[in-house]
């Protein structure tokens, strides 16, 4: 691509794309590259009930990223679908280098997000969509009727198992601890709900089956006593939804910008150590990933990219 962009932000979960709305309504160049769906995590996440205004019954996270989509584009971010395989980040100009193109800007915004951590058990990769998943929305209906293990004990495990009472006739979490990480609002639901039982202080520690998976062995930590769980006979499989937290998306950043634990270091303007280059949501080093602080980070990204710019 010949174009030089004024910013280029890559990734457009809720804060690429609260940048792209930003930069765009400040009249600049702007390009979003996306290798995937947008949205990021929200894409799988089937109800947000604590982004300012989003109170409307039934929405869900894909609803409202499409809201966001739409709005970074009325404002004239151009968007192109491209995995990008490496970066030039030290000059004034920037370059992307990505499967289908090389993209060229002055300033660019990391917004790359984090991906769902492995469970982490013996046999894992082998029954990754063959009955482990790490997105209750895309992969609840699979398990209608069936019962399905949730591993996790944050907001996001305890949130989805609920969601996933919706389909499977029992949920139960299992959690390293005896007592949840999730907020207390969220444990209230959950204690609440009859279909959610909990295995408490145990972790999965391997998975079995021949095709689809309906055997697991779980292991107490405090005892060390080990429990076989399998699949009813007449249902065969059962489901494991991991949510354990997230690995920040940011291997195309190594030894390029500073980073602690793989998460990019910013100052409070979202600039890196590199000047022009910004980073913006969940990929950054923070003390509150959530869809509100990602989207004031794309914000603030923005502003401070044409700032950059104009000087
Ligand atoms: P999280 O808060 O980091 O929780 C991860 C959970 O997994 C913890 O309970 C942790 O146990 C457990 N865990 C971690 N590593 C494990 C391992 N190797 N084996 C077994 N269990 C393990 O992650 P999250 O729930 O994905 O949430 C991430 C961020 O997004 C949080 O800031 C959360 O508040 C936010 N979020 C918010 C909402 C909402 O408000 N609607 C929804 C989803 C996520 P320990 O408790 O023992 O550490």
């Amino acid at each position: 691509m010949d174009k030089i962009y004024d910013v280029i932000i890559l990734g457009a979960g809720p804060a690429g794309l609260a940048a792209g709305l930003y930069a765009g309504r400040s009249r600049l160049s702007t390009l979003i590259i996306e290798k995937g769906k947008d949205g990021g995590q929200i894409a799988i996440t089937d109800e947000i009930e604590n982004y300012p205004g989003q109170i409307v019954e039934g929405e869900s996270g894909p609803s409202l990223i499409a809201r966001m989509t739409e709005q970074a584009a009325k404002f004239g971010a151009e968007r192109v679908t491209d995995v990008i395989k490496s970066v030039d980040l030290a000059g004034e100009i920037k370059t992307l280098t990505g499967n289908k193109d090389t993209y060229q800007a002055k300033a660019v915004i990391v917004a790359t997000g984090a991906f769902p951590k492995p469970i982490g058990c013996e046999n894992e990769g082998k029954f990754i969509g063959k009955g482990i998943s790490f997105c209750a929305t895309c992969d609840a209906a699979f398990f209608e009727d069936f019962e399905v293990y949730v591993v996790g004990g944050g907001d996001s495990a305890v949130e989805e198992a609920m969601y996933l009472t919706k389909f499977a006739r029992k949920v139960t979490i299992i959690h390293r601890r005896d007592e949840l990480r999730a907020a207390k609002s969220i444990q209230e639901k959950a204690f609440a709900n009859p279909k959610i039982a909990f295995m408490w202080d145990s972790v999965v520690q391997s998975v079995d089956g021949e095709d689809l998976l309906n055997k697991m062995v779980v292991k107490n930590v405090k005892t060390g006593e080990l429990t076989t769980v399998e699949a009813d006979e007449e249902d065969g499989l059962f489901g494991v939804f991991g949510f354990i937290g997230y690995n920040p998306n940011s291997a195309l950043f190594e030894g390029v910008l500073d980073m602690d634990h793989g998460y990019i270091k910013t100052d409070e303007n979202m600039h890196t150590n590199l000047p022009g280059v910004f980073a913006a949501g969940d990929i950054r080093v923070k003390s509150l990933r959530q869809v509100v602080t990602a989207a004031a980070d794309g914000a603030i990204a923005a502003m401070q990219a044409e700032k950059f710019i104009n000087e």
